[in-house]
């Protein structure tokens, strides 16, 4: 039986990998402090082969027995988010991703770490490409979110290099699906719940920035294929297709049938005008793109996010 650990295992992508790595068999530990994350997203799985343990692991892990896999998920992830738990966010990138490793090290287990590709920061080079290092503001309010997910790249190449672990670094870009958060902050959850509400729909800016979006069970196939790959340095997961912000906004008002208007409201402190994932590596290394359409993937979070507001 091969047994994982999904550290932030109750989050919007954690528990779809939970859910994934149970599907496939592995005996599943899901860990998380339920900061951010909602056992909700988890409590449809009741199994022996299934354990919910309630733990920060900025905090010393014991975990009895053998891992085959530790997969580090936990972290606050939308910019409100990061906002409210600044400290968190730093601790959980650093301290929790040193522990994470330290149990991988103690396990010989190989470990998987979610980064991010605000690590790319407000990007000088588009589409942003594995090789390009970023230009990232260590001092604003995205910071403590950035510079805690470059410490925990470099915590586990150091990791790798040093004591010879296996590593996985996933960068992930833009992703959205069912189990986000109603009004999370961020554009896909904060539209669709105005759209159905009937609410304004607030665009920051101009809405000519860019973001490119990836539904959550293309990257979780994209995560498990990394997993089981050889590949221990950085690879970028998202979906290549661009569009401005604006256009988001019109596509879900569009969806939704709703007849609310867009209003512009002032953009967030270093809000990256531009982002893409080039995932030529991951085409090659791990024989994977994305597969679901925009519409397909809307449509579903809709149907999501509509139950989640009638309950
Ligand atoms: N955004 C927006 N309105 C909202 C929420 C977000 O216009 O109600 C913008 C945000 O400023 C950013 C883009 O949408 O330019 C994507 O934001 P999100 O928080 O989803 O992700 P990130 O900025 O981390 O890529």
């Amino acid at each position: 039986m091969i047994k994982t650990l999904i550290i932030g295992g109750a989050g919007f992508i954690g528990s779809h990998i939970c859910d994934y790595l149970f599907k496939k068999g592995h005996v599943v530990f899901c860990m998380d402090n339920l900061i951010t994350g909602d056992i909700s997203n988890i409590s449809h799985i009741r199994d022996d082969r299934f354990h919910f343990i309630k733990h920060d692991v900025t905090n010393y892990i014991y975990m009895e027995g053998k891992l085959d896999y530790i997969i580090h998920f936990a972290s606050p992830a939308s910019p409100i988010d990061y906002l409210q738990y600044p400290i968190q966010t730093l601790k959980v990138g650093s301290l929790g991703t040193h522990k994470a490793l330290g149990l991988a090290k103690e396990k010989k287990a190989t470990f998987l770490l979610a980064s991010t590709s605000e690590i790319y920061g407000d990007p000088l080079v588009h589409p942003q490409k594995e090789d390009y290092w970023g230009n990232v503001n260590p001092i604003g309010l995205r910071g403590v979110y950035d510079e805690a997910k470059r410490f925990a790249e470099a915590i586990t190449m150091a990791y790798h290099r040093y004591h010879g672990i296996d590593t996985r670094i996933a960068r992930i870009f833009n992703t959205y699906g069912p189990r986000m958060r109603i009004k999370d902050g961020r554009a896909i959850p904060n539209f669709i719940t105005q759209a159905l509400k009937g609410e304004d729909i607030t665009v920051f800016g101009d809405g000519y920035q860019t973001r490119s979006f990836c539904y959550i069970s293309d990257l979780v196939e994209g995560i498990y294929r990394l997993l089981i790959s050889n590949e221990d340095y950085p690879v970028n997961l998202g979906n290549p297709l661009e569009m401005t912000i604006l256009k988001m906004a019109e596509k879900i008002i569009d969806l939704t049938k709703s007849k609310s208007k867009i209003v512009f409201k002032p953009l967030p402190e270093d809000d990256p005008k531009v982002r893409q994932p080039d995932i030529s590596k991951a085409k090659e290394v791990l024989r994977w793109e994305p597969e679901v359409t925009l519409d397909e993937g809307l449509e579903e979070t809709i149907r999501y996010f509509k139950k989640k507001i009638n309950d």
